[in-house]
């Protein structure tokens, strides 16, 4: 892999465990249990522990000290 900024073959590749928790804004769910008359609640509390785990694999080069996030 090479550095996007110089180009450098001496990079370091780390991989991340990142928790996304998809949980909606308060003003939102509010919102929600409004129009569907509280069966957003009921659904609030069935999905409540809804999590996402992503791994992110970000590089750093070693001779700038760019650092940038590897898509894949
Ligand atoms: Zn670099």
């Amino acid at each position: 892999m090479k550095c996007v900024k110089c180009g450098s073959e001496n990079v370091n590749c780390t991989t991340s465990a990142v928790v996304k928790s998809v949980r909606r804004s308060f003003l939102w769910n509010l919102f929600m249990i409004c129009i569907t008359g509280g069966l957003w609640l009921l659904w609030m509390l069935v999905r409540r522990r809804k999590e996402k785990v992503i791994m992110i694999t970000t590089a750093t080069c070693n001779d700038c000290g760019r650092s940038w996030e590897v898509k894949r």
